[in-house]
């Protein structure tokens, strides 16, 4: 196993399945110790953990809410008492309620700005102080094309996932004296359970939609972070599609 991040503690947040399962499987993969974070799916995080471990990296499975800022407080403090000081943050814990806006209840706004977005805050609150004054940091966070494009029924979602993109510029831009990066990754379509769960005919419209004529994959968007995290210190403020060409700008 490569060693890059060796002795480099990396927080992924939603990283029971999924996009974020396999970030931390990457991060492992090159030397990081990585905290699974995840909400309510315990036995997908300790299995995420374990094929990590098997595969001869370490990992850590944590249990909170990324939108209740005094968990997240809380834990992350903790963490760095157990584990050691975070230099890596994924924020990608990320949830959906879709519905057009005319339909859609202030409750599942306030949902979804609340893990997507306010999650972020909560965590890159928890974390920057200490990466600041060591001087390293890495933050990614985990936008979506649809911040750029717009999407039907995801008003809420879009606004959340462009709030991550001004949000990630304006912290770069107060971090960056400090050896601290802070970036966006914007994933298209990926072969995930939520792909998956989209009925066939309307996955087939969707696919026409994309230039590349396929959906992407979890380890082409863990590449994506991978490179920010270990080869991004001179990028910072930026953000990175990973969509097939969806959406081009
Ligand atoms: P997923 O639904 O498969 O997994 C979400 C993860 O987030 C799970 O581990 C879950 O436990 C965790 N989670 C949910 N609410 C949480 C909370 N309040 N606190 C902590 N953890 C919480 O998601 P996915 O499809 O792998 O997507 C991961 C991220 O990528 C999301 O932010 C999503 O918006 C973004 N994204 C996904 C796609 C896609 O095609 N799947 C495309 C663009 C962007």
């Amino acid at each position: 196993m490569s060693s890059l991040l060796q002795n480099k503690i990396a927080l992924v947040t939603g990283a029971s399945r999924g996009i974020g399962a396999g970030i931390a499987a990457e991060l492992a993969r090159i030397g990081a110790h990585v905290i699974i974070n995840h909400l309510q799916t315990p036995e997908e995080a300790e299995s995420v953990a374990r094929r990590i471990i098997q595969d001869g990296g370490s990992a850590t499975v944590r249990c909170f809410d990324v939108s209740d800022s005094a968990a997240v407080k809380h834990d992350v403090e903790e963490l760095e008492e157990q584990v050691g000081p975070i230099g890596i943050v994924v924020n990608n814990a990320g949830i959906v309620r879709d519905r057009s806006f005319r339909k859609m209840s202030a409750d599942e706004w306030h949902a979804v700005l609340g893990v997507n977005l306010n999650g972020a805050m909560h965590v890159c609150s928890a974390v920057v102080n200490s990466m600041a004054s060591r001087g390293y940091g890495r933050i990614v966070n985990i936008s979506s094309f649809v911040a750029q494009a717009g999407n039907f029924g995801q008003t809420n979602y879009a606004a959340s996932k462009a709030g991550m993109i001004g949000f990630s510029r304006a912290l770069a831009l107060e971090l960056a004296p400090h050896g601290v990066t802070v970036n966006c990754v914007c994933p298209g379509f990926i072969e995930t359970e939520m792909w998956r769960s989209i009925p066939e005919q309307m996955r087939e419209s969707i696919l026409k939609r994309i230039p590349q004529a396929r959906v992407g994959s979890v380890s082409e968007v863990a590449a994506a972070v991978r490179f920010l995290v270990d080869e991004g210190s001179y990028i910072t403020g930026q953000t990175l599609n990973v969509n097939g060409g969806i959406f081009i700008g």
